[in-house]
């Protein structure tokens, strides 16, 4: 098992930047053959989460839509930091991804990739991966 970290800086306030090629370095590092990578961000304003790399105009829909679905503004949040609706996708993103590996690789679907998701940003940001290699087999 090897767990790794590297940080992102994220760009804008409400962002979803690919970390494809950094968790695909972590895992080519580890040395692990068979497997799965754990992807897991510490933080409570953002997530990470799989989905299209190919059309930039899908994660541009995504992150319309979440805004959609949870407003900046609420006359019954409480929160006194005023960043509720970060906390709320946070949770409904999720702050980990699993994926498993095969020869040494990620078996991403040719149009998937890894986002970390942005709700609070622009911020310094950590992501860890910790990659479980898969006992010999007999
Ligand atoms: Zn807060």
């Amino acid at each position: 098992m090897t767990t790794s970290e590297f940080n992102v800086g994220t760009p804008r306030h409400d962002c979803l930047v690919d970390i494809t090629a950094e968790v695909e370095s972590a895992v080519k590092d580890s040395g692990a053959q068979e497997g799965f990578a754990v992807v897991f961000v510490p933080h409570t304003t953002a997530a990470v989460t799989i989905n299209e790399n190919a059309d930039p105009d899908v994660m541009h829909d995504v992150l319309k839509q979440l805004n959609e679905i949870v407003p900046w503004r609420q006359p019954f949040y409480q929160h006194g930091e005023g960043n509720s609706a970060a906390h709320v996708k946070s949770s409904m993103l999720g702050c980990s991804e699993t994926v498993a590996l095969s020869a040494g690789r990620l078996t991403l679907g040719t149009w998937q990739g890894i986002y970390f998701a942005e709700f609070d940003g622009p911020r310094s940001r950590r992501v860890i991966v910790q990659v479980v290699a898969a006992a010999a087999e007999a």
